[in-house]
């Protein structure tokens, strides 16, 4: 059996990383599906879904390391296609990809006691997110 959700969610602009774990567990609790996989797939080119330990300090490690990596204020081919100021965003939301797809078990995420759903958004003005979950099992 398939089930498709959406959720919604308003993000600030530069890197910002929300916790969506509650809303995740939450759509699988109403599920009609009991176990199975959920894929968490976040819609556009410059925001990503994955996994941390959420808590502010590592918040801002994975910030710090994203900065290396792709500099906000670095020097882009993208900004000569469109007139965009967002290079940085396209960049990094492709290293960190789309989605991840997490086991599920009598309707709980089988995840660890420290691993937290996010969605990073890294465009430079905020955004109203829509995540797609497909929901897979029986
Ligand atoms: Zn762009």
């Amino acid at each position: 059996m398939i089930e498709t959700k959406t959720l919604s969610f308003r993000t600030r602009s530069g890197t910002d990383i929300i916790d969506i774990t509650k809303e995740v567990s939450e759509a699988i609790g109403k599920s009609k599906i009991k176990s199975g996989i959920v894929s968490v797939f976040v819609t556009g080119s410059t925001a990503s879904i994955s996994t941390v330990e959420y808590e502010p300090n590592l918040i801002n490690d994975i910030k710090r390391a994203l900065e290396k990596i792709a500099p906000e204020r670095g020097d882009y081919e993208h900004h000569k296609t469109w007139g965009d100021d967002n290079g940085s965003a396209h960049v990094r939301a492709t290293l960190m990809k789309p989605g991840i797809s997490v086991p599920f078990e009598n309707r709980k995420l089988l995840l660890g006691t420290w691993q937290n759903i996010i969605i990073l958004d890294f465009d430079t003005k905020p955004r109203e997110r829509e995540i797609i979950l497909t929901i897979i099992g029986e």
